[in-house]
């Protein structure tokens, strides 16, 4: 089974099926977008499938696909039905900024995608056309809302929280869960790679953050469920949905984390903000069995960091962009 040195079981698994993206969100790329990787490099769905497969045993329960922006890439709906019919694989998941879900969301649904977090950072139009560089906010919420309505897919929205940016809008965020089905999570803003065009003076500690929600209502804790991340989650007397929290940097979650990230690139990844890879793509492609790689892989999850560097020693410590690793 995949267990850490620190006895940590590893059973999520978060594919970066892509460093292509269709925006430029200023806290996430630089402002020429990055450098992208030439596309034989990039891990195929075959290779991904089979990688998959080999993991499954060693106790992968969970797939969340994300990017760049996994939607962009051809072919995503083929890949998620041939994911979802992995036996043992108990979730398929999917990130995404959003933009071209409405148009996608009945085959995603129809090839097994039920959990979708869709990025999201501010309520106003004009103000989203400046974080993200594109005009397209009311497409996004046109998704948030065809979402909510296939009953059962599991809606959240990520809202990176960025001071003197969006944290007038925290509140307003904090109300869609009175309204909607849907869970808030309020993301802290993480100074890591060097995509980020805005540095540390835009970081909120989510403590200051709950702290505005509560001016919304009393914040209700939720037990956590297993499997569910690294969110604190609350909800409202009365409401539709959640509020949770996801305080990367103030309230490491690194003691519990259960999480590899394989990158575009065939990359595996122990830790968001650790450099150390295993170069995966190279013994997929070497002719290696899937014996030999799972030992490989299970060498590589034991040296699994024990917890992440501190908020200061983080910025712009990684040599990889958010939009490469998928956050
Ligand atoms: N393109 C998809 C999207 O935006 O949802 C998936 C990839 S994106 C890198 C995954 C998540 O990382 C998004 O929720 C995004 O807001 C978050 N993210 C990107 N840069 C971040 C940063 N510097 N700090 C915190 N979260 C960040
Ligand atoms: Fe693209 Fe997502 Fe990064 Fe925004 S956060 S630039 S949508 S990868």
């Amino acid at each position: 089974m995949l267990v850490d040195n620190y006895h940590r079981p590893i059973n999520y698994l978060r594919l970066s099926v892509t460093d292509h993206c269709n925006l430029r969100c200023q806290y996430c790329m630089p402002p020429g977008g990055v450098q992208k990787i030439a596309h034989e490099e990039i891990l195929r769905y075959e290779e991904l499938l089979r990688l998959v497969r080999v993991l499954i045993p060693l106790g992968i329960k969970k797939v969340r696909l994300t990017g760049g922006e996994p939607l962009v890439r051809r072919g995503i709906t083929e890949f998620i039905r041939s994911l979802s019919r992995i036996d043992g694989l108990q979730a398929v998941c999917l990130t995404t900024n959003g933009t071209l879900l409405g148009e996608k969301i009945e085959e995603l649904y129809a090839a097994g995608i039920n959990k979708i977090n869709i990025s999201l950072d501010t309520l106003d139009a004009q103000k989203y056309h400046v974080i993200t560089t594109r005009p397209l906010w009311h497409k996004v919420w046109e998704a948030i809302e065809k979402a909510l309505s296939f009953g059962d897919v599991e809606v959240k929205l990520n809202v990176v929280v960025m001071k003197g940016i969006n944290d007038d809008e925290i509140e307003s965020f904090a109300r869609l869960a009175y309204k909607h089905p849907l869970q808030v999570r309020f993301i802290e803003f993480m100074p890591v790679g060097c995509g980020s065009r805005w540095s540390g003076e835009i970081y909120m500690p989510g403590a200051e953050c709950m702290e505005r929600v509560r001016k919304v209502g009393d914040l209700l804790p939720l037990r956590h469920k297993e499997g569910a991340g690294p969110a604190v989650v609350y909800t409202f007397a009365g409401a539709a949905g959640e509020v949770g929290f996801i305080n990367s940097i103030s309230q490491s979650f690194c003691a519990f984390c259960n999480r590899m990230r394989i990158t575009p690139d065939g990359q595996l990844r122990m830790c968001l903000f650790s450099d150390d890879e295993l170069d995966v793509k190279k013994y997929l492609r070497s002719g290696m069995q899937d014996a030999e790689l799972a030992g490989l892989i299970l060498k590589a999850v034991k040296q699994k960091p024990l917890e992440h560097a501190g908020y200061s020693r983080l910025i712009h410590q990684c040599h990889r962009q958010m939009s490469q690793i998928g956050g």
